[in-house]
Parts: C-alpha cells; structure tokens; sequence
C-alpha cells in the first residue's frame, strides 16, 4: 500500500487493492511437505487407506496424549464428531439443546440433523461466551443436552459449567474446536467434562485437509463413538448401534494432521508474533479494541478479533467493506447470531438482547499461515488511514450509495 494518500487511492473508490492476493482469516496452514510425505508412508506401505489404518491409529494415539486424555476417536469432520457426540450423550426423549446464539453457523443444522431443536442462550459480555447463568435461564424440562462452544479468543467458564451440569444432571459437551491449544485452570482443553470435539477442517488450528475428532476418558463413551461412525458396528463387526453411517476419517487426511501436529509449537510462536504485531500496532488506533488472549494458560493466540466501539468513526459494515476492497478479508464475528438467521430450522423462541447487541460490535481480521507480520502492518496502516480520513471517507461511501441506489 505504501502511500494510500488520497482516498481515491482506495480500492473502494477504484483504486487497486493493497494485496494482490486475498489475506483471509483462515488459518490454513502449511506443514512441512517431507512430514506429510512420511506419515502417509505409513499407510502406503500398509496399504490401508480407510476404517482404522495406521495413520488414524497413530493420530488418535498422539491427539490423546497431546490433550493428556484417555481416549480420541477420530471423524471425518467437526460437524459430524460433535452430531456423534450429542447422539451418544442426550437424555433420551428429551429434545432441545441448548448453545449460544453467538457462534459457528451451522451449530443448529447438527441438532436438526439429530431431531432436536436448538434452544439458544445468551453469552457473557466480558467473555463473548456461555456461561453457567446464560446456560441456566434456558434449562428446561426438555432439555437433553447442554452443547458449550469455547469462543475463539480465550475460554469459557469450564468449571462453572461442569457445577452447572453436574447440579441439574445433564449432560456437557465442549465445542473445543477453536480451543485446541488451551488450557483453562483445570488443565488442558481436551479432558474437561464428558468429551470435547475439535476440527481438523483446514481453516483450524491443526490442519487435516478435514476433519475432526472428540476427547474423553470414558472409555465406554470412546467405545461407542468408534462404533457410530463405522456403521454401528463393534469391533467384531456386528451391527449393533442403529442408524449406521461411515463418519470416519480416511489416512490421508490423517497424515496430513500428524505433520500440522508436528508443526504445532512453531506455529504457536508464529501466531503469536502476529498477535503481538497488531497489538502493538492498534494500542494507537482511536475505537479499535483487540481482544487480548488470556496469557495466564496456554492458547494458541490463532483468531485476531476486534471490537468497534463508538469512537470508531464508520459502521462495521462500511468498515468491512473497505477492508474487503483492499483484499482484507475482514469478517463480521458470528454475524448474523443463529437466533436472527433467516432459518428454515426451528428453534424454541427467545429473547436475547445481549447477543444483539453484541453481535453488531465485533470484526475478525486476517490471520493465520499466509499472513506475515508485514501484511499485519499494511492492515493496520489502512485502518489508521481510514480513522483519519473518516469524514470524507464517509461522504463518499454516501455518495456511492446513491449512486447505487
Ligand atoms: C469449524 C467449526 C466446527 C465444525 O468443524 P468442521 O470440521 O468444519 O465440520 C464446529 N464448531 C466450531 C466452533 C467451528 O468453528
């Protein structure tokens, strides 16, 4: 961008892009290619490519031992750990679960494909994530199951959770898929609660090309999981479990995620460098509110969330679709929540003022393997750009407008 001086300059206003190639906020990393290329030695030369091969049975060994937990069963997406994991642990009967509003978009197609019906709650404002009282106000007698996803920066209340669960005797499940690397004071993400269920979809932290996987130490749950997703069949075969399907991760994609495994150290300083160049960078950035990762546990410092406040000078939306123009692609946090999204899935009615209000705040920016902290000082420049030139910035997006209209 060196010299975006006037704002004809801007791409929004015809002027060219400041990257020539889109700067995302998907992690999509890199491992190094030999690694990849050994793992998949493994199963090469055993000549297995599915349903329990030796990088699967590898992967599954090391995830658990990096989440010091029991058990890891491996699927072949996020989506479907977690629709096996609710499967395996809802009350029976009952029919509505509860998660927040404020989160991954297609949380509510994983009840519906499993005939319950999403009961959202509000999350904290301090936190952006659920918590034991958002939980609470939405119990009900119908309720089979609590589903709490850690947000993207830092954790939720784990502790105050399990209290809430354990008290009115209903099962927990952790969306910890953005939490991979954390820990929270009762330990590493991965052993907390019933399971947790994480991703290995190439936009995460460890990247599986896709995938996903759940952590528990209960080995009967472990069990059962390996089962529902090979047919329902138990380790002799036989079919057992109903509703059979082939949710299984392939060894490919295994070998893929044991290199980004083997990668996840150097990747975490990375990360962190970039964290620590926008926060040095936005510290003089007048209505721009980085979101600090809590550095007392381990995280991963992966999502660069930011919130606008009223000293910020232009709408998200406007602010979104300047950066978009520059190739900065800057995303709204979760937006629109689930309980606004035009959905053809029902959910029990709520009123959640909090997540509205909070869901118009909020702006993931680039990160993640192709963003450099050079890139970061371009993003940043262009904000300070636009915090200076505000006033005319914005009579022109008006003028645009009418244009348009
Ligand atoms: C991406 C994501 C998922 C789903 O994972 P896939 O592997 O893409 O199916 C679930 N929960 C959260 C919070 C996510 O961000």
């Amino acid at each position: 961008m060196a010299g975006k001086t006037r704002i004809e300059d801007m791409a929004v206003f015809g002027g060219s892009p400041v990257f020539a190639v889109a700067k995302s906020t998907s992690n999509l990393l890199q491992p190094d290619f030999a690694r990849f290329m050994a793992h998949s030695d493994l199963f090469l030369q055993a000549q297995q490519y599915i349903d329990g091969g030796p990088a699967v049975e590898l992967l599954e060994r090391r995830l658990a031992e990096f989440h010091q937990t029991a058990h890891c069963v491996t699927f072949c997406s996020g989506f479907w750990a977690l629709a096996l994991a609710i499967t395996a642990l809802a009350i029976p009967g009952k029919r509505e679960i509860i998660m927040p509003s404020l989160t991954y978009r297609r949380m509510p197609d994983i009840a519906a494909w499993l005939g319950l019906t999403p009961r959202f709650c509000e999350v904290e404002t301090d936190t952006l994530a659920v918590s034991a009282a958002t939980v609470a106000a939405q119990i009900s007698d119908d309720t089979a199951l609590i589903l709490a996803p850690h947000p993207i920066v830092n954790c939720c209340d784990a502790q105050g959770l399990m209290q809430l669960a354990y008290e009115r005797e209903l099962p927990l499940l952790f969306d910890s898929v953005e939490s991979v690397y954390e820990s929270v004071a009762e330990g590493r993400v991965g052993g907390i609660g019933r399971a947790e269920a994480f991703s290995l979809h190439a936009c995460k932290l460890i990247n599986g090309f896709g995938g996903g996987y759940i952590t528990t130490n209960d080995t009967a749950l472990a069990q059962q999981l390996a089962s529902l997703r090979h047919y329902g069949m138990d380790v002799n075969g036989n079919v057992t479990l109903p509703h059979g399907m082939n949710a299984c991760l392939n060894e490919m994609h295994a070998a893929m995620a044991l290199a980004s495994l083997d990668d996840i150290e150097s990747q975490v300083q990375r990360n962190r460098e970039r964290y620590y160049t926008y926060r040095r960078r936005l510290v003089g950035v007048p209505g721009i509110r980085l979101l600090d990762f809590d550095e007392r546990h381990a995280t991963a410092y992966k999502n660069i969330v930011v919130e606008l406040s009223d000293g910020w000078p232009l709408s998200r939306e406007q602010t979104i679709r300047i950066l978009n123009a520059e190739k900065i692609l800057a995303r709204a946090y979760y937006s629109p929540p689930l309980h606004r999204r035009p959905m053809d899935i029902a959910s029990i009615p709520v009123q959640l003022p909090v997540t509205d209000w909070l869901a118009e705040r909020f702006m993931n920016l680039p990160c993640g393997h192709l963003v450099s902290p050079q890139d970061i000082e371009q993003i940043v420049d262009i904000l300070v750009f636009i915090a200076a030139q505000a006033q005319s910035i914005r009579a022109r997006l008006r003028e645009q407008e009418q244009e348009g209209a």
